[in-house]
């Protein structure tokens, strides 16, 4: 007996599986009525028709290290683990031969990602980014490196005293591929006020994003969501993004960030369900119709979640990740301890019975000779203990 769409979506939701199926964009009412439904099923349904729309059973992931070159920052926000503070990770501002250091530490891994990110540090001087994006290319010419959210970029010209423009310019200079997400959280002026009020504001997360764009250089966006949001402000976020893409059409990925409390002024709030991390994966892949791919980030979502995402709407589950510092903090799972080998995200990806593909930070598939590949060192910690 074959399910008919009706049983699966139900009559509320048949209204968007008709527009999905007509490939039509959805409206504000259409996502809102998507996070409250209590049919995630349903949800994840809709999604999963885009999904296999775009990419079939292709699920992508990327061979990266993370550095995060300085934990100094003078924003405080409060839904943030990652600054220095009392009581808190103790401060730490890597010099350039610290950085060039970092970047050699995984010269056996074939690596084609570098994502650097780090606190809005008073310190630093304009020159220091350039030449911290210069170290990384010397000690790895071949890697694309992805740099510096929207918030750092304001801070790197505001401290070199040049427009927007001319800094993102320098960068690229230097070696800058990409900028990642991050820098805003959710395009809401409440969230803003309430949570980081001292990060630029949603119109200057979209000049640097605009400015980023007119250069050529592409984005990642994202969404964190699971603390003070409603459902209302998520879905003006994606719509938001989703104007902004169709104005500049350089966004390459949507990472809904699923926020996690520990060490942060947040620590009372319970943090997202699976419920909410595989609806807000579904939700953004319905929403964002001028966005290639939808990525459930493995270590924010865990890997069981990102497994079943895969069938919620995600298509990529970013990398290999070595050196990721900013989730967790020091002590959760053991500080620098969550990198998955290349054959744990081979394995994660065919267990959810979807298709691997290794890909570059552009999204061009890489093809390699296994036999070629490094003998893997052992994984950190193993897959399971990553629930
Ligand atoms: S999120 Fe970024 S800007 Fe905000 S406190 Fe943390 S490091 Fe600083």
């Amino acid at each position: 007996m074959s399910i008919s769409p009706e049983n699966i979506v139900g009559s509320e939701l048949m209204d968007i599986y008709r527009k999905v199926e007509a490939g039509q964009r959805l409206s504000f009412e259409d996502g809102v009525l998507l996070y409250n439904t209590p049919n995630l099923t349903g949800v994840g349904y809709l999604a999963n028709i885009v999904r296999e729309r775009l990419h079939g059973a292709n699920t992508f992931y990327v061979s990266n290290q993370h550095i995060n070159y300085t934990n100094i920052c003078n924003k405080f926000c409060k839904f943030c683990s990652f600054y220095a503070k009392k009581g808190g990770p103790a401060p730490y501002e890597f010099d350039i031969p610290e950085v060039k250091k970092r970047a050699a530490l995984h010269m056996d891994v074939p690596l084609t990602e570098i994502h650097m990110v780090g606190g809005i540090n008073p310190r630093l001087k304009y020159d220091y980014y350039m030449d911290v994006i210069r170290a990384v290319k010397e000690v790895r010419p071949e890697v694309h490196v992805k740099a510096f959210t929207a918030v750092e970029i304001v801070q790197i010209a505001q401290i070199g005293k040049v427009s927007v423009e001319q800094a993102l310019k320098d960068l690229m200079e230097a070696g800058l591929d990409s900028l990642p997400g991050g820098g805003i959280e959710i395009l809401s002026d409440r969230v803003h006020a309430e949570l980081f009020g001292k990060k630029l504001n949603g119109e200057e997360w979209k000049d640097v994003a605009r400015a980023a764009s007119k250069l050529g250089l592409k984005q990642y966006a994202t969404m964190l969501y699971g603390h003070i949001e409603t459902a209302e402000e998520r879905v003006d976020h994606l719509i938001q993004i989703r104007e902004l893409q169709d104005e500049t059409g350089h966004f390459l990925t949507m990472t809904p960030l699923s926020f996690h409390p520990e060490q942060t002024e947040l620590a009372h709030l319970p943090g997202p369900t699976a419920d909410d991390d595989l609806r807000n994966i579904a939700v953004s892949r319905l929403m964002l119709d001028n966005f290639d791919h939808i990525k459930s980030f493995w270590i924010m979502n865990t890997v069981p979640v990102t497994q079943a995402a895969l069938w919620y709407g995600a298509d990529d589950t970013d990398g290999l990740v070595h050196e990721y510092e900013i989730t967790y903090g020091e002590g959760a799972w053991g500080n620098k301890s969550q990198v998955l080998t290349r054959a744990n995200m081979v394995r994660m990806i065919q267990e959810a019975r979807r298709i691997p593909i290794e890909r570059d930070s552009l999204y061009n598939e890489i093809v390699r000779d296994e036999a070629s590949l490094p003998k893997e060192r052992k994984p950190l910690i193993p897959v399971a203990a990553l629930a």
